[in-house]
């Protein structure tokens, strides 16, 4: 939403800030910014390694700076990383191989894998242990699935493949055996999606095993932002602008007929003319949006 104009600005006051119940950080990346920052004190501790962590821990520009500000580095590749140090792995988890190779050049590791993220991969292997042919419900190339992929791939014969849609299941599978199958789901997969391909797989199995393992907390953030939305003149949504939950959180916002102003801190709302003549505004934040900015922003509607 363009926030410029050249009307006259009508203040409103006082207005009712109103927070979605569900909003900001989800658990897990709540664990894994607990898990960084924590180890980030030990650095600044004598016996302290220096601390990297493998590609983006979460999308918000100033969450990572603020660590960055702590000392600790975002790499984007274990090459990056020098010998001795510390390396956290983010939500999305990593394969075995990377953390054998971390603890081969004594690197340190802080694994802050989603424990929903970690029980896919947990279950996938127990898919391929009971011979079932494995297809991850998700993106091949998406960091999560290449974890989950490895994980099971470690069990002998096993037999995996990502499939992110129906048309795709007949070149997936042509090589790998179909009597049996076992089906999970990337966490962040859409529920649709999920179970189109559950039904047109129950067409090619005699067996199908599926454990739904999507993570409900997008689903969550989603749905008390759009019933926020049916009840205030505008919505703020806080987040990265790189963020796709918070982007779709707008999104969500905007289907219900409110404007939505996605901002990623309270500095973006000053001058805005939309907020100034709102009396209800709801506020609301994406998965990956820490709790600091959302008290910026909230003090600052409630203080105009
Ligand atoms: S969205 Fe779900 S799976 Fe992803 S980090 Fe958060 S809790 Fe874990």
């Amino acid at each position: 939403m363009t926030l410029a104009t050249t009307e006259p600005i009508t203040m409103v006051s006082p207005k009712t800030v109103v927070l979605a119940k569900h909003h900001g950080f989800c658990h897990g990346v709540k664990k894994a910014v607990d898990k960084t920052i924590d180890a980030g004190e030990l650095q600044r501790q004598a016996e302290g390694r220096p601390v990297y962590v493998l590609g983006q821990l979460i999308h918000n520009p100033q969450m990572i700076a603020k660590l960055a500000e702590d000392g600790i580095n975002t790499v984007e590749n274990l090459d990056d990383v020098p010998d001795g140090a510390m390396v956290v792995i983010r939500t999305h988890g990593s394969t075995p191989e990377l953390v054998d190779a971390a603890k081969a050049r004594g690197i340190a590791v802080q694994d802050a894998t989603c424990p929903d993220v970690r029980l896919v991969q947990n279950k996938a292997i127990e898919l391929a242990e009971d011979g079932y042919t494995v297809v991850i419900a998700g993106k091949d190339n998406h960091p999560e699935v290449i974890g989950i992929r490895a994980h099971a791939a470690r069990i002998p014969n096993a037999h995996i493949v990502a499939i992110n849609k129906i048309a795709d299941i007949p070149e997936a599978l042509k090589d790998v055996p179909k009597r049996r199958i076992g089906v999970v789901s990337q966490t962040t997969q859409l529920e649709d999606n999920f179970f189109d391909m559950v039904r047109a797989l129950s067409m090619v199995a005699k067996e199908l095993k599926v454990f739904n393992t999507i993570c409900p907390a997008t689903f969550f953030r989603q749905n008390s932002a759009q019933d926020l939305a049916r009840d205030v003149d505008v919505m703020v949504v806080i987040g990265g602008k790189n963020s796709s939950n918070t982007t779709h959180l707008a999104e969500t916002s905007e289907d219900v007929g409110t404007p939505a102003i996605h901002v990623e801190t309270y500095a973006e709302l000053e001058g805005n003319a939309i907020i100034a003549s709102a009396k209800n505004i709801g506020v609301t934040a994406g998965a990956s949006t820490p709790q600091f900015l959302v008290d910026e922003v909230v003090n600052y509607l409630k203080a105009l």
